[in-house]
């Protein structure tokens, strides 16, 4: 087998864990990568329901963040385009915003919703079915959805075709500095696995392929001429979610949950504290 190097840097890649799929590490920039590969049949383990009603809070909270940054760096009225729209969240704020975006998202779970919403949607994958805005962009947005996407150089060419000269791209994502994933990894280190295959989604059909630090993140960017302006910390505990996450997961136990919330609980000073788990990045095409 030829030697796998790593999306960001080119380095080799080393196996780091195995797991139901193989994850490796960049021997320089860190980057996490993972050999998973994308369920088509849209099965997983995830009840939609249940993950709707528990996330909806902390989300808007962290989309309120987003959306205030943005408007003080783009004082005028904005034209978007999220991609990965999921339950369409990202874009309900927006209209309540008065934020003019467009959503791309391959799965129909949440069409019934979108359309109670009255939300502005494109059904496929990006970029192939991505709406052409003349011009490009005052922004593209990921909000969980970049580390799940397996070619991440294509990825970023073409948003750069989108994005207006002076648009901003915004990745919200999970980091794997953070206290969350440190600790599944030292969990798995002692024979628990089940909290890193988690962090991983591997049991989801849609997994992560990657799991970025700042600065590797940033190195992504930089390769392809794009310049990071702002990076902050969102909001990643909110106690009654993480909860009611876990229920929404059909292989944990209610018992195992509660008791879990109960650890989560003791740890939060700790948490507060530490790496955040989630960062939101702007970036800006170099000129
Ligand atoms: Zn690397």
């Amino acid at each position: 087998m030829s030697e796998l190097s790593c999306p960001v840097c080119g380095s080799p890649l080393r196996l780091k864990h195995r797991l139901k799929f193989n994850v490796y590490q960049c021997a320089n920039c860190r980057l996490l990568n993972s050999d998973a590969k994308f369920e088509h049949s849209f099965q997983s383990d995830l009840e939609p329901d249940a993950r709707d009603s528990a996330l909806k809070v902390l989300r808007v909270m962290n989309f309120k963040t987003i959306i205030a940054k943005l408007k003080a760096i783009k004082d005028k009225k904005l034209e978007g385009l999220e991609i990965g729209s999921g339950n369409g969240w990202w874009l309900e704020e927006c209209k309540e915003q008065g934020i003019k975006c467009i959503g791309i998202e391959p799965e129909r779970t949440y069409e019934n919703y979108h359309q109670e919403k009255n939300l502005d949607i494109v059904y496929g994958f990006y970029p192939d079915v991505s709406p052409k805005k003349q011009g490009g962009y005052d922004f593209i947005i990921f909000n969980d959805v970049f580390e799940h996407i397996p070619d991440i150089n294509s990825l970023v060419e073409s948003l750069k075709t989108d994005l207006a000269d002076d648009g901003i791209l915004i990745i919200n994502i999970p980091m794997s500095t953070g206290f969350f994933y440190r600790v599944s990894t030292l969990l798995h280190r002692f024979g628990f696995n089940n909290s890193l295959t988690r962090m991983w989604q591997f049991n989801f059909h849609s997994p992560h392929m990657n799991y970025f630090n700042e600065s590797n993140m940033k190195m992504l960017l930089e390769k392809h001429s794009c310049t990071a302006v702002d990076v902050f910390k969102l909001k990643s505990l909110d106690l009654q979610s993480t909860k009611d996450r876990m229920l929404a997961d059909r292989s944990m136990s209610k018992l195992k949950a509660s008791v879990m919330t109960s650890v989560l609980k003791v740890m939060k000073p700790i948490i507060d504290n530490s790496e955040p788990d989630i960062k939101a990045f702007f970036f800006k095409k170099r000129q």
